[in-house]
């Protein structure tokens, strides 16, 4: 189907809002009156440059409080109606938003706003222009989807149809399976938005809190699934307005504004989208960082062994059981220091799983590097974490990346762990973008997002998983731009006995994260513990979580760079991270650093 987007989901100048919405592929534009009236350009340039990126102009919009007013009220606005019209046809817009009436001028009588909109309409019919009636969830006297389709339908002109606006008609719970009793050739215009289920004036939820489908709590789908029913030839046009599109950058947005579209018209089955390959496990995390010897050290005392080197580059394979890690220690780690710069994925086949991505529009990277390397197939996630398909020795016809590496002598490691999750921080403004990146591109389910305090600000975290839980990626964000989420980025490694892995490492030399006594008296008041077993808690920095599935015990290690482990032992019946204890762990990790 086309796909077009409203100038005001994105950030910028009109020319930049153009520029964004061609480069991410759309189709078309709802051209915003406030972004025109802005621009440099005059409406004859705007159509030029729009022609130029190949968007047509699908809509322009708004035009208020036209209708169910007073004869000399109304002769005013048909007189700023002509001078829209005459607009319009420099822009090359046949279609022009008319929202239902929020004036305290607006009379509550149906035939009345009929009448008006037919003369309306017919002044359109003029200028080659079609209007669309669009029913505001918080209009004076029309605030429903059915009610601005029956005033439609009394009006009876052939230039007058409706406009449907999935938030308008979730927001207010309306039912709509009614779209189904509006002739498809009389829905001029289709535009979506998700958002978050709150409970908040509807006018404010939004102004604010508008999201692209798939990221709120709506079923956009089911909406557009009745729609389609009718006939609806129309595009597929995102109207969001989300305080934080506003200052994000204007091309992510509408990358992942196009991809949201992608995502839906495949739930529809209209989709060309190849089918989705999930993951099956994790074949390594990989580190860079300028100096090795702290995160040796590190690895080290966590029971890895320095298994193997790469053939031709800086790059160390660390093992521990089925927990693979690499130490880069090449260019990027001098420019962005120590953190988590990339995750091998299980894939039960790479390459589908790269054209998956790249269909969704996720960053295609050089195939892994060296002429003699395994070429690995990689894409980059929104945050910029590289993530690779790989076919860790499964099948002789898949390239294994571990053949790129050379044995070096080593100790066997000391014990058996595998990668339990990986946390990745998100910046601040593309946490829903992650979630529907992760979801979509690697067909993994997203879990209920959790808000942690941090002594500093908010954390906001929502993990991505697959069925088995062989892949379990936390994504986390902090609330406010300037807020320090550092210490989210993490590898938590899956031990049998936590309390054995905590000494060991300890054993070895490495720096357990203190938790304060406060932590575990509460512990004492809320659990009944074996004789000596909180102590040993205590001692070791072991925070304990449970749920209806089993019990949680996990302990961190200090930080290095940008990035710690965490050790985790998990009842296999317990679904969670300790997310309840994150505060206590932000807190202590905050007090571990050198004062601000
Ligand atoms: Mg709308
Ligand atoms: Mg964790």
């Amino acid at each position: 189907m086309r796909t077009s987007i409203a100038t005001v989901s994105l950030s910028g100048s009109l020319t930049e809002k153009l520029t964004a919405a061609s480069r991410a592929g759309f189709d078309g534009v709802e051209i915003f009156e406030n972004d025109l009236l802005a621009s440099p350009l005059s409406p004859r340039e705007i159509r030029a440059r729009c022609a130029d990126l190949g968007l047509s102009v699908d809509l322009y919009q708004p035009m208020r409080d036209i209708e169910a007013v007073p004869d000399d009220e109304f002769a005013r606005n048909l007189r700023r109606a002509r001078h829209k019209f005459e607009l319009m046809r420099e822009l090359g817009a046949d279609t022009v938003l008319v929202c239902s009436s929020v004036s305290p001028l607006a009379i509550d009588d149906d035939d009345l706003a009929a009448e008006q909109l037919f003369q309306l309409s017919a002044l359109a019919q003029d200028f080659g222009i079609r209007v669309a009636y669009e029913a505001l969830a918080w209009g004076r006297h029309v605030s429903t989807y059915d009610h601005a389709w029956r005033i439609v339908e009394a009006a009876g002109h052939p230039a007058l149809g409706t406009c449907l606006d999935s938030f308008h008609i979730l927001s207010r719970g309306s039912d709509p399976k009614g779209i189904e009793d509006i002739p498809g050739a009389k829905i001029f215009f289709l535009q979506l938005a998700d958002a978050p289920l709150l409970a908040m004036d509807v006018l404010q939820w939004s102004r604010h809190y508008r999201c692209f489908p798939g990221q709120g709590g709506f079923d956009v789908a089911g909406l557009v699934g009745h729609v389609l029913r009718t006939g609806y030839d129309g595009p597929l046009s995102l109207e969001v307005f989300n305080d934080v599109f506003r200052q994000a950058e204007a091309g992510p947005t509408a990358v992942d504004a196009h991809r949201s579209l992608l995502v839906l018209q495949e739930a529809l089955g209209v989709g060309e989208l190849p089918a989705p390959v999930v993951p099956t496990g994790v074949a390594f995390a990989e580190l860079v960082t300028p100096d090795a010897e702290p995160v040796s050290a590190l690895l080290g005392a966590l029971g890895f062994a320095r298994t193997a080197r790469h053939r031709s580059k800086p790059v160390d394979l660390w093992e521990q059981g089925e927990a693979r890690i690499l130490v880069n220690t090449g260019p990027a780690a001098r420019r962005d220091g120590t953190g988590l710069a990339a995750i091998g994925l299980e894939s039960p086949d790479p390459r589908a799983a790269a054209r998956r991505a790249e269909a969704l529009l996720a960053p295609v990277l050089p195939r892994r590097r060296a002429p003699e390397d395994a070429p690995l197939d990689a894409v980059a996630a929104p945050d910029g974490t590289e993530l690779f398909f790989c076919a860790t020795g499964r099948d002789p016809e898949l390239p294994d990346w571990r053949a790129d590496f050379a044995d070096v002598p080593h100790e066997p490691g000391s014990a058996a762990a595998r990668i339990d999750h990986l946390a990745l921080v998100q910046p601040w403004h593309q946490y829903d973008e992650a979630a529907l990146f992760h979801r979509s591109v690697l067909g993994l389910h997203a879990q209920e997002s959790v808000d942690v305090a941090d002594p500093y600000g908010l954390l906001r975290s929502r993990a991505v998983t697959n069925a088995d839980g062989s892949v379990r990626i936390a994504l986390g964000v902090g609330a406010a731009p300037a807020d320090d989420t550092l210490h989210a980025q993490h590898i938590a490694l899956a031990v049998e006995d936590v309390v054995a892995a905590a000494r060991a490492f300890r054993a070895a030399g490495g720096g357990l994260l203190p938790i304060p006594a406060n932590y575990h008296d509460d512990l004492a008041a809320r659990y009944e513990f074996a004789d000596g077993e909180l102590e040993t808690y205590r001692d070791l920095g072991i925070l304990y979580d449970r749920d209806a599935g089993g019990v949680f015990r996990h302990c961190y290690t200090r930080t290095v760079g940008r990035v710690f482990f965490e050790l985790v032992e998990r009842d296999p019946g317990y679904r969670g991270y300790g997310a309840q204890n994150a505060p206590v762990r932000l807190a202590a990790q905050h007090a571990g650093r050198p004062a601000r």
